[in-house]
Protein backbone atom coordinates (compact mmCIF):
# COMPACT_ATOMS: atom_id res chain seq x y z
CA UNK A 1 0.00 0.00 0.00
CA UNK A 2 1.33 3.35 -0.84
CA UNK A 3 0.36 6.06 1.03
CA UNK A 4 1.15 10.09 0.52
CA UNK A 5 2.02 12.68 3.15
CA UNK A 6 -1.14 13.97 4.24
CA UNK A 7 -2.42 10.57 4.94
CA UNK A 8 0.60 9.91 6.26
CA UNK A 9 0.45 12.52 9.03
CA UNK A 10 -3.36 12.12 9.60
CA UNK A 11 -3.26 8.21 10.79
CA UNK A 12 0.11 8.81 12.17
CA UNK A 13 2.37 7.14 10.27
CA UNK A 14 6.10 7.68 11.43
CA UNK A 15 7.24 5.30 8.86
CA UNK A 16 5.36 7.38 5.88
CA UNK A 17 6.03 10.28 7.31
CA UNK A 18 9.90 9.70 6.94
CA UNK A 19 9.80 8.00 3.54
CA UNK A 20 8.41 11.61 2.07
CA UNK A 21 11.57 14.01 0.96
CA UNK A 22 12.36 17.00 3.08
CA UNK A 23 14.91 19.36 3.53
CA UNK A 24 16.55 20.69 6.86
CA UNK A 25 17.89 24.08 6.26
CA UNK A 26 18.81 25.53 9.87
CA UNK A 27 21.09 22.84 11.36
CA UNK A 28 24.20 23.00 13.20
CA UNK A 29 27.05 20.26 12.57
CA UNK A 30 28.41 20.26 16.25
CA UNK A 31 25.34 19.12 17.72
CA UNK A 32 23.97 17.78 14.39
CA UNK A 33 23.32 13.50 15.49
CA UNK A 34 20.97 12.25 17.72
CA UNK A 35 22.28 11.70 21.17
CA UNK A 36 21.56 8.52 21.48
CA UNK A 37 23.78 8.13 18.45
CA UNK A 38 26.77 9.74 20.74
CA UNK A 39 25.33 6.85 23.64
CA UNK A 40 25.92 4.18 21.54
CA UNK A 41 29.58 5.55 20.45
CA UNK A 42 30.72 6.53 23.92
CA UNK A 43 28.81 3.57 25.38
CA UNK A 44 26.68 4.92 27.80
CA UNK A 45 23.67 6.85 28.56
CA UNK A 46 24.20 10.79 28.37
CA UNK A 47 21.99 13.18 30.61
CA UNK A 48 18.70 14.15 29.20
CA UNK A 49 18.45 18.31 28.60
CA UNK A 50 15.91 19.92 30.81
CA UNK A 51 12.71 20.10 28.75
CA UNK A 52 12.75 23.87 29.49
CA UNK A 53 16.65 25.92 28.97
CA UNK A 54 17.13 29.36 29.47
CA UNK A 55 17.74 30.38 25.85
CA UNK A 56 21.23 29.95 24.52
CA UNK A 57 23.14 30.79 27.62
CA UNK A 58 20.89 27.59 29.18
CA UNK A 59 21.36 25.64 26.24
CA UNK A 60 24.78 25.88 26.22
CA UNK A 61 25.45 25.36 30.21
CA UNK A 62 23.73 21.42 29.18
CA UNK A 63 26.07 21.38 26.32
CA UNK A 64 28.92 22.19 27.83
CA UNK A 65 28.11 19.90 30.95
CA UNK A 66 26.98 16.78 28.91
CA UNK A 67 27.61 16.39 25.61
CA UNK A 68 30.77 18.43 24.94
CA UNK A 69 33.09 16.61 26.78
CA UNK A 70 32.58 13.45 24.71
CA UNK A 71 32.42 15.58 21.21
CA UNK A 72 34.51 18.27 21.57
CA UNK A 73 37.74 17.22 19.55
CA UNK A 74 38.52 16.29 15.96
CA UNK A 75 37.24 12.70 16.68
CA UNK A 76 34.14 13.19 18.23
CA UNK A 77 32.86 15.97 15.68
CA UNK A 78 33.36 13.63 12.60
CA UNK A 79 31.49 11.04 14.49
CA UNK A 80 28.83 13.16 15.03
CA UNK A 81 28.78 14.65 11.33
CA UNK A 82 28.51 11.25 9.97
CA UNK A 83 25.86 9.91 12.19
CA UNK A 84 24.04 13.40 11.47
CA UNK A 85 24.34 11.99 7.91
CA UNK A 86 23.02 9.25 8.67
CA UNK A 87 20.18 10.05 10.75
CA UNK A 88 19.05 13.10 7.80
CA UNK A 89 18.77 10.06 5.66
CA UNK A 90 16.38 7.96 7.89
CA UNK A 91 14.57 10.84 8.49
CA UNK A 92 13.94 11.18 4.91
CA UNK A 93 15.98 14.17 4.79
CA UNK A 94 17.22 14.98 0.84
CA UNK A 95 18.64 19.11 1.35
CA UNK A 96 20.67 19.46 4.14
CA UNK A 97 22.05 22.65 4.28
CA UNK A 98 24.35 22.00 7.67
CA UNK A 99 27.04 24.75 9.36
CA UNK A 100 29.87 24.04 10.25
CA UNK A 101 31.54 26.86 12.50
CA UNK A 102 34.59 28.40 11.53
CA UNK A 103 36.15 27.52 15.13
CA UNK A 104 36.34 23.90 13.90
CA UNK A 105 39.25 24.97 12.54
CA UNK A 106 40.39 24.28 16.27
CA UNK A 107 40.73 20.56 15.60
CA UNK A 108 42.20 20.55 12.29
CA UNK A 109 46.34 21.09 12.40
CA UNK A 110 46.08 21.00 8.70
CA UNK A 111 43.71 23.88 8.57
CA UNK A 112 41.08 24.77 6.33
CA UNK A 113 42.42 22.65 3.97
CA UNK A 114 42.01 19.82 5.96
CA UNK A 115 38.65 20.46 7.04
CA UNK A 116 37.61 21.28 3.85
CA UNK A 117 38.82 17.30 2.68
CA UNK A 118 36.66 16.00 5.54
CA UNK A 119 33.34 17.97 4.27
CA UNK A 120 34.17 16.27 0.64
CA UNK A 121 34.21 13.43 1.59
CA UNK A 122 31.08 13.43 3.57
CA UNK A 123 29.56 15.45 0.32
CA UNK A 124 30.61 12.58 -1.88
CA UNK A 125 30.12 9.55 0.05
CA UNK A 126 26.19 10.46 0.99
CA UNK A 127 26.08 11.72 -2.51
CA UNK A 128 23.60 9.54 -3.77
CA UNK A 129 21.05 9.89 -0.78
CA UNK A 130 21.29 13.25 0.51
CA UNK A 131 22.65 16.60 -1.00
CA UNK A 132 24.59 17.89 2.06
CA UNK A 133 24.75 21.78 0.90
CA UNK A 134 27.76 22.46 3.45
CA UNK A 135 27.05 26.18 5.25
CA UNK A 136 29.83 28.37 7.08
CA UNK A 137 29.35 29.24 10.24
CA UNK A 138 29.96 32.07 12.35
CA UNK A 139 29.33 32.78 15.97
CA UNK A 140 28.38 36.48 16.71
CA UNK A 141 31.28 37.01 19.28
CA UNK A 142 33.66 35.70 16.54
CA UNK A 143 33.07 39.02 14.82
CA UNK A 144 35.69 40.39 17.45
CA UNK A 145 38.74 38.27 17.01
CA UNK A 146 40.65 39.37 14.06
CA UNK A 147 41.68 35.64 13.60
CA UNK A 148 38.40 34.08 12.94
CA UNK A 149 37.12 37.02 10.83
CA UNK A 150 40.37 35.97 8.51
CA UNK A 151 39.73 32.53 8.89
CA UNK A 152 36.17 33.14 7.65
CA UNK A 153 37.37 35.38 4.85
CA UNK A 154 40.05 32.38 3.18
CA UNK A 155 36.26 29.40 4.38
CA UNK A 156 34.85 32.06 1.52
CA UNK A 157 37.45 31.46 -1.50
CA UNK A 158 37.54 27.71 -0.31
CA UNK A 159 34.78 27.60 -2.92
CA UNK A 160 33.39 24.89 -0.80
CA UNK A 161 30.45 26.65 1.65
CA UNK A 162 27.23 27.00 -0.03
CA UNK A 163 25.82 29.74 2.40
CA UNK A 164 26.62 31.69 5.26
CA UNK A 165 24.87 31.68 8.71
CA UNK A 166 25.63 34.06 11.98
CA UNK A 167 24.78 33.29 15.35
CA UNK A 168 24.96 32.63 18.75
CA UNK A 169 24.46 35.77 21.66
CA UNK A 170 22.50 38.56 19.90
CA UNK A 171 24.39 41.43 22.18
CA UNK A 172 27.86 40.18 20.75
CA UNK A 173 28.16 42.14 17.71
CA UNK A 174 25.75 44.62 15.88
CA UNK A 175 25.30 43.29 12.13
CA UNK A 176 27.28 46.32 10.95
CA UNK A 177 30.30 43.88 12.14
CA UNK A 178 30.23 41.04 9.55
CA UNK A 179 29.11 43.08 6.76
CA UNK A 180 32.06 43.28 4.32
CA UNK A 181 32.13 39.51 5.67
CA UNK A 182 28.39 38.85 4.01
CA UNK A 183 29.44 41.33 1.18
CA UNK A 184 32.24 38.88 -0.16
CA UNK A 185 30.06 35.59 0.76
CA UNK A 186 27.66 37.52 -1.99
CA UNK A 187 29.94 38.09 -4.36
CA UNK A 188 31.17 34.05 -4.13
CA UNK A 189 27.31 33.26 -5.10
CA UNK A 190 26.55 31.89 -1.42
CA UNK A 191 23.09 32.09 -0.14
CA UNK A 192 23.35 34.41 2.83
CA UNK A 193 21.55 33.87 6.36
CA UNK A 194 21.81 34.39 9.94
CA UNK A 195 20.05 33.84 13.27
CA UNK A 196 17.85 36.89 14.12
CA UNK A 197 14.26 37.21 16.08
CA UNK A 198 14.76 33.63 18.01
CA UNK A 199 13.58 35.92 20.94
CA UNK A 200 11.54 38.17 19.88
CA UNK A 201 12.56 41.61 17.73
CA UNK A 202 10.49 42.22 14.55
CA UNK A 203 12.23 45.38 14.20
CA UNK A 204 15.54 43.62 14.84
CA UNK A 205 15.12 41.34 12.10
CA UNK A 206 13.53 43.40 9.56
CA UNK A 207 16.79 45.51 10.45
CA UNK A 208 19.41 42.55 10.05
CA UNK A 209 17.79 41.66 6.83
CA UNK A 210 18.59 44.68 5.58
CA UNK A 211 22.17 45.53 6.91
CA UNK A 212 23.26 42.10 5.49
CA UNK A 213 21.21 41.35 2.20
CA UNK A 214 19.93 38.14 3.68
CA UNK A 215 18.15 36.03 1.44
CA UNK A 216 16.74 33.61 4.81
CA UNK A 217 16.63 34.21 7.93
CA UNK A 218 17.14 31.38 10.82
CA UNK A 219 14.26 31.25 13.06
CA UNK A 220 12.82 34.69 12.58
CA UNK A 221 9.86 34.25 14.58
CA UNK A 222 9.68 37.50 16.86
CA UNK A 223 8.71 39.19 13.17
CA UNK A 224 5.22 37.69 14.21
CA UNK A 225 5.02 40.52 16.13
CA UNK A 226 4.25 43.15 13.59
CA UNK A 227 1.80 42.34 10.65
CA UNK A 228 3.98 45.29 9.07
CA UNK A 229 7.29 43.55 9.15
CA UNK A 230 5.00 39.82 8.27
CA UNK A 231 3.87 42.10 5.20
CA UNK A 232 7.12 42.82 4.25
CA UNK A 233 8.78 39.62 4.43
CA UNK A 234 6.13 38.16 2.42
CA UNK A 235 6.46 40.83 -0.21
CA UNK A 236 10.32 39.93 -0.42
CA UNK A 237 9.59 36.18 -0.14
CA UNK A 238 12.03 35.85 2.05
CA UNK A 239 11.58 32.68 4.07
CA UNK A 240 11.97 31.92 7.66
CA UNK A 241 14.34 28.41 9.22
CA UNK A 242 12.05 27.59 11.58
CA UNK A 243 12.95 24.86 14.42
CA UNK A 244 10.07 24.77 16.78
CA UNK A 245 10.96 22.40 19.17
CA UNK A 246 13.95 24.55 19.92
CA UNK A 247 11.94 27.43 20.36
CA UNK A 248 9.67 25.76 22.90
CA UNK A 249 12.70 24.08 24.93
CA UNK A 250 15.04 27.44 24.74
CA UNK A 251 11.88 29.65 25.88
CA UNK A 252 11.40 31.89 22.84
CA UNK A 253 7.49 29.65 23.02
CA UNK A 254 5.58 28.84 25.67
CA UNK A 255 4.45 25.88 24.30
CA UNK A 256 4.13 24.35 20.59
CA UNK A 257 0.32 24.66 20.54
CA UNK A 258 1.21 28.55 20.27
CA UNK A 259 3.74 28.50 18.37
CA UNK A 260 3.66 32.14 15.90
CA UNK A 261 4.81 29.50 12.91
CA UNK A 262 1.02 29.62 12.09
CA UNK A 263 0.75 33.39 12.39
CA UNK A 264 4.05 33.67 9.78
CA UNK A 265 1.62 31.13 7.46
CA UNK A 266 -0.98 32.82 7.57
CA UNK A 267 0.60 36.28 6.67
CA UNK A 268 2.37 35.05 3.50
CA UNK A 269 5.73 34.54 5.51
CA UNK A 270 7.49 31.72 3.72
CA UNK A 271 8.25 29.19 6.48
CA UNK A 272 10.31 25.47 6.54
CA UNK A 273 11.02 23.53 9.58
CA UNK A 274 13.98 21.85 11.01
CA UNK A 275 15.94 20.30 13.74
CA UNK A 276 18.63 22.92 14.89
CA UNK A 277 20.66 20.64 16.98
CA UNK A 278 18.85 17.38 16.88
CA UNK A 279 21.49 15.77 19.84
CA UNK A 280 19.78 18.55 22.27
CA UNK A 281 16.24 19.14 20.87
CA UNK A 282 15.82 15.29 19.84
CA UNK A 283 13.16 16.11 17.20
CA UNK A 284 13.72 14.95 13.16
CA UNK A 285 12.30 16.52 11.20
CA UNK A 286 9.84 14.52 10.34
CA UNK A 287 9.09 14.25 13.96
CA UNK A 288 8.72 17.90 14.06
CA UNK A 289 5.59 17.77 10.75
CA UNK A 290 4.28 15.42 13.14
CA UNK A 291 4.18 16.98 16.56
CA UNK A 292 3.05 20.26 14.71
CA UNK A 293 0.15 18.44 13.49
CA UNK A 294 -0.61 16.74 16.56
CA UNK A 295 -0.79 19.57 18.42
CA UNK A 296 -3.22 21.20 15.84
CA UNK A 297 -1.35 24.01 14.56
CA UNK A 298 -1.09 22.85 11.14
CA UNK A 299 -3.74 20.70 9.01
CA UNK A 300 -2.01 17.86 7.32
CA UNK A 301 -2.50 19.17 4.13
CA UNK A 302 -0.80 22.78 4.93
CA UNK A 303 1.85 21.21 6.21
CA UNK A 304 2.25 18.90 3.07
CA UNK A 305 2.36 22.64 0.94
CA UNK A 306 5.17 23.21 3.58
CA UNK A 307 6.74 20.32 2.82
CA UNK A 308 6.83 20.88 -0.69
CA UNK A 309 7.45 24.43 -0.70
CA UNK A 310 10.58 23.90 0.86
CA UNK A 311 11.89 21.79 -1.56
CA UNK A 312 11.23 24.06 -4.24
CA UNK A 313 12.84 27.02 -3.05
CA UNK A 314 16.33 24.66 -2.95
CA UNK A 315 15.21 23.35 -5.90
CA UNK A 316 15.67 19.81 -4.97
CA UNK A 317 15.09 17.14 -7.77
CA UNK A 318 13.64 14.65 -5.79
CA UNK A 319 15.96 11.53 -5.53
CA UNK A 320 13.90 9.26 -4.14
CA UNK A 321 10.36 8.57 -5.21
CA UNK A 322 7.97 10.64 -3.35
CA UNK A 323 5.12 7.56 -2.76
CA UNK A 324 6.82 4.71 -1.05
CA UNK A 325 4.72 1.78 -0.29
CA UNK A 326 4.19 0.94 3.59
ZN1 LIG B 1 20.17 27.60 15.06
Amino acid sequence: MSIDFVEALSTDNLTAIKAAPKTDVHCHAFFSARRESVEGWVGHPLTEPPLKMKAVEGMMAYADAVLAPHIKHREGFEFVAVAAMDNAVQDGVVILEMSFDIRLLKFYSGGLTELRSFIEILVEQYREKVDLRPELGFARECANDPKWMESAHEAIELDIFQSIDLYSHQEACAPEAVQSLYAKARAAGMKLKAHVGEFGGAEEVRRTIEVLDLDEVQHGIGAAESVEVMRWLSEKQIQLNVCPTSNVMLGGVSELAAHPIRVLFDNGVPVTINTDDLMIFGQSVSEEYRNLYQVGVFSAQELEDIRRASLATVGARLPRPYIKEE
